[in-house]
């Protein structure tokens, strides 16, 4: 497989190569373009190499009262390191640290992860639970911002245009009155690692100092043609004690998770077995809680 490879080392130099270039496609890590190419190779593509730009908004994290603000390539390995991110955000942490390998967590970033738009794309579930924002950049150098609930549109299709680049994504603050912050990600697979999920669940829970469960986000992995954010779930959380949930409430709002589920039967579980795993993961975060 041969390809033509371009490495811009500025923003501006990159916006210059999509205007330019006719037939590519972004390689940041590469962990799953290499695969995808190599499964169906695509003469006379351009790779338009993302991982030299040399632009601190594209690569890094900021953190503001807003919240935190990580760019497209900042990596899996820089989200498990980031301290910020294991105090406040544990769903994204430990979506990040179930990714692949150490060895591909290096490389692999999370403007890949949501770019290739797979269904099972662990820091993609969480980055939903979470509501992030999607920062977009066009050829012409504007930035759009579309929620992560609208990014993704089908089975590896985003909201993305052809000459549109992901650039980074923003994730709220938690709330000032928030206490306690109970967040996961939970996933199974068929192996402890180097395996993509069966099944995942993210959640991201905010209470106030009496358990009153005061903002929620939960998605899905690996249930439908797109991770997807259990909406009616979520607010049917809210105002309710965390620690005191009745046995019916956590079928509840296990029954209005499995309501976004569509799962398929391929080569790694069957559709039954996906939804049960919803279920029981979804009404199990009561009880085993991560904070
Ligand atoms: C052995 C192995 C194990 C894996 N295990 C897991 C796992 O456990 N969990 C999981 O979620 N994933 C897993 N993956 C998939 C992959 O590693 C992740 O999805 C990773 O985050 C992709 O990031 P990347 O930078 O390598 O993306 P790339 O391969 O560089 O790109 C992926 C896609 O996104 C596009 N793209 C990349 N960056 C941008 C951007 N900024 N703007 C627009 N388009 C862009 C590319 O054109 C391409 O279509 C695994 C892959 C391998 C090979």
């Amino acid at each position: 497989m041969e390809f033509n490879i371009i490495s811009p080392k500025t923003k501006s130099e990159l916006l210059a190569a999509i205007r330019r270039e006719k037939h590519f496609r972004f390689g940041a890590g590469c962990t799953d373009l290499l695969m995808e190419l190599r499964k169906k190779p695509n003469e006379n593509l351009t790779i338009i190499n993302l991982s030299k730009v040399i632009d601190a908004q594209f690569t890094g994290i900021k953190k503001s009262a807003k919240g935190l603000r990580l760019g497209a390539l900042f990596t899996a390995h820089n989200i498990v390191v980031n301290e910020e991110i294991q105090t406040g955000f544990s769903a994204l942490h430990n979506a990040a640290l179930s990714l692949a390998s150490n060895q591909i967590r290096q490389v692999a970033t999370i403007g890949g992860n949501l770019c290739t738009a797979s269904p099972s794309g662990d820091i993609s579930c969480a980055l939903t639970a979470l509501e992030a924002e999607c920062e977009i950049l066009s050829a012409a150098g504007k930035i759009r911002t579309v929620p992560i609930t609208s990014f993704f549109t089908g089975v590896r299709q985003t909201a993305l245009k052809k000459n549109e680049v992901l650039y980074g994504i923003a994730v709220s603050a938690n709330k000032k009155n928030a206490k306690n912050i109970f967040s996961n990600f939970i996933k199974v697979g068929t192996r402890r690692s180097m395996e993509c999920s069966v099944v995942s669940l993210a959640y991201h829970i905010q209470t106030d100092e009496n358990g009153k469960i005061i903002k929620a986000g939960a998605a899905l992995g690996a249930s439908a043609p797109t991770v997807r954010f259990a909406k009616t779930a979520c607010e049917f959380l809210i105002g309710k004690n965390f620690n005191t949930i009745s046995q019916k409430d956590k079928e509840d709002f296990a029954a209005k998770v499995l309501s976004y589920a569509s799962p398929i039967t391929d080569i790694r579980a069957t559709a039954w077995y996906r939804k049960e795993v919803l279920f029981n993961i979804s009404k199990s975060i009561f009880e085993n809680p991560c904070k």
